[in-house]
């Protein structure tokens, strides 16, 4: 580390330099910093968070009963074997998180409450001047880096997403949403909706139900969800014969990512039977009487939207057991006493959860800049969804839809430190994407596809997001299975790396 002053008096009267600033101390941001202090050793780094502690989404969402809804096995860093119960609380992930800190003596490296307000790149310097303000102090921070590794994830933190009903302002209760769910929140004994039909409305339900008077899922439309016991058998089983947890660890993440790839595969091949297979499992639990077909039968083909899992199927129990129940109707307007639906028909409450999901922030609000000029990355193109053209020495990691987020926390963190001592070795300062000359003519698209993938915080944000292009090589291909041979083998003298 290097500290030097700087000539101006104004604040920030120095300026650190690392040869790689990380945003986000998520699990993006740690797996980037293992992964650095591993395969890049001497390499000097900081990870600005700005939040008091590690974790990201973990430790933003507090909401009762919050958990994952993929396994751990793979939501887990390959190199941090999975122990416990596939589905995991946000409890047990920021345990996991803070001792592979520990284990890693990755503490040192990381400063909390740092918000990145602006990221500045200087062709003349070949370095990102980074300005940070301290969210205790209101102290600014500047930093000069050579490579900025963005793990600011994807939607903004501060607050999550609200559609503008008429008469909200009437509504006599509470309306809170579940990205900041109010530590005061008692809910004992009252009548509460539920706004939404996604993971977090699917966690939330059944970790009240036991104590509100009645919960209540009012959803626009259905949601398809995956249901089975919260265990992994081959785990069980390798765990008896008492194999070491790495090899259970790597089995375990093999057995899962073969049987997610056979099902993805089925969506698409025989959506039909994929759809049966899935509406199958939710019928086992509630029974043949219940009305699947209006309250968890979606109109779109399976895996256009994520799909939770719902372990030991705690939602449709729920329902059973007549303390929660499925409204899927639209919403007219909110009353005095509750929601008047577009059917006609009013649902009473003492509080309302708006579970309507989140704000996408493709740049973590940060204001970037290449050499003097405003970037706005929707006029760049992505190169594999982790960089973009005209945006040297800038990777972004954007996990996947279908797989679990931390398969790519690994796969491009593989791929950042191949690059780095790749420019090491050659001398190269900085790297920028172009497109080359056979792609100049390529069809320039929005970041995805919606036939393929259309959640509603992408479908509102598209627009902030990069372009895709048509080739492989121009697009976040939401494709764990193929970029895992792929990313290991990218040619780094392909001519869509210009080095300078
Ligand atoms: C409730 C919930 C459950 C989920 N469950 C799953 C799951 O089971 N499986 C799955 O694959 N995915 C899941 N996801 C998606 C999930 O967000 C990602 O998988 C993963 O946690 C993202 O990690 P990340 O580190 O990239 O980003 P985040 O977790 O979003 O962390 C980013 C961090 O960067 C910080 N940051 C942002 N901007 C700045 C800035 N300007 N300056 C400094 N710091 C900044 C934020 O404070 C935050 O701590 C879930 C999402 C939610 C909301």
């Amino acid at each position: 580390m290097n500290v030097q002053t700087q000539i101006d008096t104004t604040s920030p009267r120095t300026t650190e330099h690392f040869d790689v600033l990380i945003a986000g101390a998520g699990i993006s941001g740690v797996g980037a910093a293992y992964h650095l202090t591993t395969q890049c050793p001497g390499t000097s780094f900081v990870a600005l968070e700005a939040q008091k502690t590690f974790g990201g989404t973990w430790t933003t969402h507090r909401y009762p009963g919050i958990r994952s809804d993929s396994d751990l096995h793979t939501f887990g860093y390959r190199f941090k074997p999975w122990t416990s119960a596939p589905i995991a609380s946000a409890a047990e992930i920021l345990k996991y998180m803070g001792d592979v800190i520990e284990e890693n003596d990755l503490a040192s490296h990381i400063r909390y409450q740092h918000t990145i307000t602006s990221a500045k790149w200087s062709s003349e310097e070949n370095l990102w001047t980074i300005e940070a303000t301290r969210t205790d102090t209101g102290e600014k921070r500047r930093f000069t880096t050579n490579f900025f590794w963005m793990c600011q994830g994807y939607y903004r933190h501060t607050e999550g997403y609200t559609p503008e009903w008429q008469d909200m302002a009437k509504f006599k209760g509470r309306i809170v949403h579940p990205q900041k769910w109010p530590e005061d929140l008692d809910y004992n004994n009252k009548r509460v909706i539920v706004i939404g039909s996604g993971a977090t409305a699917a966690t939330l339900i059944p970790a009240m139900a036991a104590d509100c008077a009645h919960v209540t899922m009012l959803q626009r439309s259905p949601t398809y969800f995956r249901t089975g016991r919260n265990a992994i058998e081959i785990a069980e089983e390798l765990r008896k014969l008492q194999v070491d947890e790495k090899w259970i660890h790597e089995i375990t993440r093999r057995k899962i990512l073969f049987e997610q790839d056979a099902f993805t595969r089925k969506t698409f091949a025989e959506p039909e039977a994929a759809k049966k297979d899935l509406l199958s499992a939710v019928e086992a639990y509630l029974g043949k009487d219940y009305d699947i077909a209006t309250h968890f039968t979606p109109k779109y083909r399976p895996w256009r939207q994520r799909i939770a899992f719902i372990p030991d199927g705690d939602l449709f129990q729920g329902i059973k057991s007549g303390k929660a129940s499925v409204v899927t109707d639209e919403i007219d307007r909110f009353t005095e006493k509750g929601i008047l639906l577009k059917s006609g028909k009013e649902l009473e409450a003492d509080i309302i959860v708006t579970a309507t999901g989140f704000n996408l922030s493709a740049n973590g609000d940060i204001e970037f800049a290449v050499d003097g000029k405003p970037l706005d990355f929707a006029d760049s193109v992505t190169y594999r969804g982790m960089m973009f053209t005209g945006v040297p020495n800038l990777v972004w990691v954007f996990g996947y839809f279908r797989a679990s987020w931390t398969l790519r926390v690994d796969l491009v963190a593989d791929f950042v430190c191949r690059l780095l001592t790749h420019m090491k070795a050659t001398g190269a300062k900085k790297v920028t994407p172009e497109l080359r000359p056979e792609d100049h003519n390529m069809p320039l698209l929005p970041w995805i596809d919606p036939e393929n993938f259309n959640p509603g915080y992408m479908m509102r944000g598209m627009h902030l997001l990069p372009k895709r292009g048509d080739k492989p090589e121009w697009q976040h291909n939401q494709d764990y299975w193929a970029e895992k041979d792929e990313f290991p083998n990218i040619d780094l003298k392909d001519k869509a790396f210009v080095y300078g």
